[in-house]
């Protein structure tokens, strides 16, 4: 997928609006219904329609009617939402290339008013994942289906989090800049993955800098869980920077000692292997006996006293929570079991809105607790099938553009008849639960 940041230029006021919609829609829809974005959205004349249809050409939405007619946002969708937040907030001017594509992450360089050259991470979350999803075609597996959104969102708020309260202890990690929805901004890291580097001047000097990482961390009462020759940066002075926190977990964890073990056995398995250090004795691959461990010099675990206390005070100041943590670990150990609904959305649904700095018009503002904008948990059933990026962007064109007409000239009648029956006729209309929710997101939709 290619990042054309050029695209954002050629995208009005209202193209962010609906794609705002679509993003709140998400929250309990996995596909929005069309009838639903156009509610949210508010625009005049039936315009969500029009725009729809230009959001989808650039491929920030994507059309299902499989089940009942809706969208949802693409990555690139969603890309484009928080590049936006983070240049209207001034925190970049420009995204440049891309330096950086792991397994559930894209990495960028951004660029300041000033010139400085920052790092942006994009996650995807879910990304890798979605694809075992849909080959199993278990719809019991879909039941228990998860938001990507939400899930990316959570990541980069952990890594926020951490990058923050690791900084606040001194430990060699980039500075930690910005966040909004799925994406980090960072300092650049100067250097390279180490995995790239092929000699070091003092071999034994870095090897032990890292183990000493390894070990403060969990001293303070942290374990990396993926410290490895991808996730280390190293410059021309050898110097360190460690990267990479959305899987860290505390000590207290049920599993940390085999994270700790695994951690550091990363480290000693690459330093034999590419700078042929040797450790006291051969080092074992199979052997966990904690006493030889000692030997070869490896820490252990049991030994490490929590001197430096836990990080929680720092973490909880970023606003990562234990129930995001709940969430992130249940995904990141279960895999595609993870269970994490649309409700942990809504809890802090209106920083979301207020991030967006999408601005709204006198006439929509005066709308604001218009009743008949309800939007709500669907009546029918939800679509579950959760589809990948890459796949399925083929759309019948004809059709959709009848579909879309259709729907614009009833819900160009409906304005001329007023809102209300618009509503009343609307198949997704919230069933109570969730009417909360829905005046929430229409106040929400006041405050742009
Ligand atoms: P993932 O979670 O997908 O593994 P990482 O955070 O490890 O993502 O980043 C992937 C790659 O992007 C890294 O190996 C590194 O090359 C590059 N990268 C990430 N963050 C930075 C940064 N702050 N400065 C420079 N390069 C970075
Ligand atoms: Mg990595």
């Amino acid at each position: 997928m290619k990042l054309d940041v050029d695209v954002l230029r050629y995208l009005s006021k209202d193209d962010f609006r609906v794609l705002t919609a679509v993003e709140l829609g998400m929250r309990n829809h996995e596909i929005v219904p069309t009838e639903l974005i156009d509610r949210i959205a508010r625009l005049k004349h039936g315009g969500t329609y029009k725009v729809l249809k230009n959001l989808l050409k650039h491929k920030l939405l994507h059309h299902d009617s499989s089940k009942y007619d809706g969208f949802r946002l693409t990555y690139l969708g969603y890309d484009y939402l928080a590049i936006k937040t983070m240049v209207n907030k001034g925190v970049f001017v420009g995204v440049g290339r891309q330096i950086g594509v792991g397994k559930e992450s894209d990495i960028f360089e951004v660029v300041c008013e000033d010139g400085t050259v920052l790092a942006m991470k994009l996650h995807r979350l879910g990304r890798v994942s979605f694809r075992a999803v849909k080959s199993k075609r278990d719809y019991l597996r879909h039941r228990s289906s998860y938001n990507w959104l939400y899930l990316s969102r959570l990541a980069a708020l952990k890594e926020f989090a951490f990058m923050k309260a690791l900084e606040t202890h001194s430990f060699p990690v980039p500075k930690a800049v910005e966040h909004n929805r799925h994406c980090v901004v960072m300092s650049l890291v100067q250097g390279y993955p180490l995995v790239q580097v092929k000699q070091l001047q003092n071999p034994e000097v870095v090897f032990e800098t890292i183990l000493a990482i390894v070990v403060r961390l969990a001293e303070h009462g942290l374990i990396h869980c993926d410290f490895n020759e991808f996730n280390i940066m190293i410059d021309d002075d050898e110097k360190i920077t460690m990267i990479d926190f959305p899987q860290m977990v505390s000590v207290s964890h049920r599993n940390a000692q085999m994270y700790f073990d695994r951690d550091v056995e990363c480290i000693f398995k690459f330093f034999r292997k590419r700078f042929n250090l040797s450790f006291q004795e051969s080092i074992d691959d199979n052997d966990d006996s904690n006493e030889e461990k000692d030997e070869d010099g490896r820490p252990c675990f049991s030994e490490i006293e929590r001197s430096a206390g836990f990080l929680d005070k720092e973490l909880a100041a970023s606003g990562f929570t234990r129930k995001d943590e709940e969430d992130i670990q249940r995904f990141i150990e279960g895999g595609e079991e993870a269970d994490t609904n649309s409700d942990s959305e809504e809890v802090d649904s209106v920083e979301d809105l207020n991030e967006s700095n999408l601005s709204l018009d006198e006439e929509h503002e005066n709308k604001g607790n218009d009743e008949s904008c309800e939007a709500g948990e669907s009546g029918a059933p939800e679509k579950e099938d959760a589809t990948d990026e890459e796949e399925n962007e083929m759309e019948d064109e004809a059709e959709l553009n009848k579909s879309l007409n259709k729907q614009r000239q009833r819900a160009i009648a409906a304005t001329r008849r007023g809102r209300k029956s618009l509503a009343s006729r609307n198949s997704y209309k919230d069933k109570g639960g969730r009417s909360s929710h829905s005046s929430k997101l229409q106040k929400q939709l006041s405050g742009w």
